[in-house]
């Protein structure tokens, strides 16, 4: 494992920015990573780990660049609980730590440097000095990983009766009636459809 500097830097290449929330996500994925037994999540070990991560902020950024998990190899898996959270799965071992920021982290940087007038700079400064305990809390987990949801070449494809779009690796769903549908065309879409468009080049 590179050190945190290391990290940080490729952090703030991929998000754009640097934040706390990069330092938070990088402690985090550091902390999962060696407590799961991989040392190298970019290099010799790279077939080995899968990360869940629990809200779509800027620390789901810092874990994905300082472990090199993506959403596009399956290896990244994101559930939207709006947590600070994240679990780490070493598919050799099953061995899975679940690693969450605690709630009084983010009073550490008022508690411990009142006199930096800048909060972001605050924040930083408590998020870099403070130990892994102050920050977050583990716990051991079981994780049941589906062959549905491994990584490698989709497992099946079929195409959705309603609406006639293909669905990959058995997100199907089968109506009482045996027709096959997809999610959305089963229960509800994310979109409200408007009108069908052309392509114009
Ligand atoms: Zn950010
Ligand atoms: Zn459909």
């Amino acid at each position: 494992m590179q050190s945190l500097e290391e990290n940080l830097k490729e952090c703030e290449q991929l998000h754009g920015h640097m934040c706390a929330g990069q330092l938070l996500g990088a402690r985090m994925a550091m902390l999962g990573c060696k407590l799961v037994g991989v040392e190298d999540p970019r290099g010799k070990d790279r077939k080995k780990l899968l990360v869940w991560v629990e809200i779509d902020r800027c620390m789901a950024d810092a874990v994905g660049a300082v472990t090199g998990v993506r959403l596009g190899k399956r290896t990244l898996k994101y559930v939207d609980y709006g947590k600070v959270a994240a679990t780490f799965l070493n598919t050799e071992s099953n061995k899975a730590v679940r690693v969450v920021a605690l709630e009084s982290s983010r009073a550490l940087a008022d508690e411990k440097f009142p006199s930096i007038a800048n909060k972001r700079e605050r924040q930083f400064r408590a998020y870099s000095e403070a130990t892994d305990e102050e920050l977050f809390a583990i716990e051991s987990v079981a994780i049941e990983l589906g062959e549905m949801d491994a990584p490698g070449s989709p497992r099946s494809r079929v195409i959705c009766e309603s609406c006639g779009e293909g669905v990959n690796d058995g997100r199907e769903v089968i109506r009482a009636d045996g027709s096959v549908a997809c999610r959305g065309c089963a229960s509800e879409t994310y979109y409200k459809k408007l009108a069908r468009l052309t392509i114009k080049n």
